[in-house]
């Protein structure tokens, strides 16, 4: 694969870590080494942070349309390229063949969203209440950027972070998630070949130990202006209370807890296939994934017994990828286990398919769910549907609503009144109705609650890398 890097990339430069060590990624599939790069520290951001502190001095007062030329010349790349960029990813991430191509999907179309975004960055003329005086309002690039992302989607939040920051005429370090930097790194290859100048786009790659003091730096130094974090709440949290103390500029797309409520008037066959696809997509590694599946109990045994049929259909190492590495694995067993003790009835699956490999498991449906367990609490991220029961509307919503986060829902009804009425009452940034997962570009991404602050996707996530300023003429 010609496009598989080892080295990170500061300053134009494909680089090792200052202190030469390095670290592999290894298939969820198999085990086997997929890539070396380095395992970078504090001394190395530095480095990336000066870099994109240099080119910032340029690259902010570019035009809208430069900008624009450069984006699209890398969308050509990524195109040309979609095939290797699709192996590099499924090798490291083990995603089935629908998902790796859903991804490149989304990649391409998001870059191509923010080319057109650039030219389309405005300000404003006010009247001014007083002669004499002429009213500006610019939007401004925020400065370095500093962008860290997961590893369930990691080319495609990677990259539409960087071409969202590059848009807005900001210079980034980026922070690639250690279990799947690869494609990444190839991606950010293909921008410099695009002509996207040195320092605007600097990648650190670490392993997990270091990844804290990166971000600290990244959270600390003053040549950072702001932060854009996709991560688990846990790590959102402390990234948050470190940009605090400086009132950095951070957006925070965190965990969520998505119910997916079907009322007694919803289209049954309708709902479990867009349930089925909402929970297992992605092996249910999604932050808006279905994570808990509150049915009324009106349609409660029809959902439950159609449901059951579909899932059977799902198969590990078919259409279904492993999860991601040996932590996320035993955290998912451990969810299982407290469901197991705490009653739970498992009606299909509830174990690890080892015969297809390590980190693979059973598509599994589980009945009973009740909320003292972590699978009513937590957020699932593997393969398994959880079902609850709920008799009225109330019940359901509020059901729905309890929880810390406040990322996606879904619900099915065929009632207008209940549509417009409960997408009123559910507390999320995202509700579809009647749908299953649907993020086009034009979607303002983002949650509520402990899921998180900003948008991400949309025009208005040109808003979190730029500044609005006012500016005065007077004595005209
Ligand atoms: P996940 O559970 O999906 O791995 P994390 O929030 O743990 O989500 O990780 C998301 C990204 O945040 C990864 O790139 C990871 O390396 C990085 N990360 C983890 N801990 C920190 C931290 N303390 N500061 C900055 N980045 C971190």
């Amino acid at each position: 694969m010609g496009l598989l890097k080892d080295k990170a990339i500061i300053n134009g430069e494909w680089v090792s870590a200052k202190s030469k060590a390095t670290f592999t990624i290894k298939s969820p599939v198999n085990g086997e080494v997929v890539g070396t790069v380095p395992h970078m520290d504090a001394s190395d951001a530095e480095l990336a942070i000066n870099a994109a502190s240099e080119a910032f001095k340029t690259w902010q007062i570019s035009t809208g349309q430069e900008r624009a030329i450069l984006l699209r010349k890398w969308l050509e790349l990524i195109r040309k390229n979609s095939e290797e960029l699709a192996k590099i990813l499924t090798a490291e991430t083990g995603k089935t063949e629908t998902d790796t191509k859903v991804e490149i999907m989304m990649l391409i179309s998001g870059i191509e969203y923010f080319a057109e975004e650039a030219i389309r960055i405005q300000g404003e003329i006010i009247s001014s209440p007083v002669p004499g005086k002429k009213l500006l309002v610019e939007r401004q690039p925020l400065g370095v950027v500093g962008l860290i992302s997961p590893w369930n989607f990691p080319l495609m939040l990677t990259c539409k972070k960087i071409a969202t920051a590059l848009a807005a005429g900001c210079t980034c370090v980026v922070k690639p998630p250690e279990d799947a930097p690869l494609s990444t790194l190839s991606a950010v290859q293909l921008a410099h070949d695009a002509g996207i100048p040195k320092g605007v786009i600097n990648v650190l790659t670490c392993d997990r130990p270091n990844a804290s003091q990166i971000g600290k730096i990244l959270c600390d130094s003053k040549l950072v202006a702001g932060i854009s974090f996709t991560g688990s709440t846990v790590v959102g949290k402390i990234l948050y209370q470190q940009c605090a103390p400086h009132i950095k500029r951070i957006s925070l797309e965190l965990g969520g807890n998505s119910p997916f409520i079907v009322f007694n008037s919803a289209n049954i066959d309708q709902a479990v296939e867009m349930g089925v696809k909402s929970k297992f997509f992605n092996c249910g590694q999604a932050c808006i994934a279905a994570n808990r599946f509150l049915i009324q109990e009106g349609v409660y045994d029809e959902f439950v017994q159609k449901l059951a049929a579909a899932i059977k259909s799902i198969v590990p190492g078919k259409n279904l990828g492993p999860l991601i590495n040996s932590t996320q694995f035993k955290r998912l067993c451990g969810i299982m286990e407290d469901a197991k003790s705490k009653g739970a009835n498992v009606v299909l699956g509830g174990q690890p398919a080892k015969e297809v490999g390590e980190l693979f498991y059973q598509p599994t449906l589980v009945t009973g769910v009740t909320p003292k367990m972590q699978i009513y609490t937590d957020e699932i991220f593997g393969p398994v549907a959880s079902v609850i029961k709920f008799k009225t509307e109330e019940e359901g919503v509020a059901m729905a609503n309890d929880t810390e986060k406040g990322l996606g829902a879904f619900f099915y009804s065929q009632d207008v009144s209940q549509i417009f009425r409960v997408s009123r009452l559910i507390q999320t940034g995202l509700v579809w109705i009647n749908d299953s997962i649907f993020v086009p570009d034009v979607a303002p991404f983002g949650g509520i609650k402990e899921s998180g602050i900003g948008k991400e996707g949309s025009h208005h996530s040109i808003d979190e890398f730029t500044y609005m300023k006012f500016i005065c003429i007077g004595n005209l």
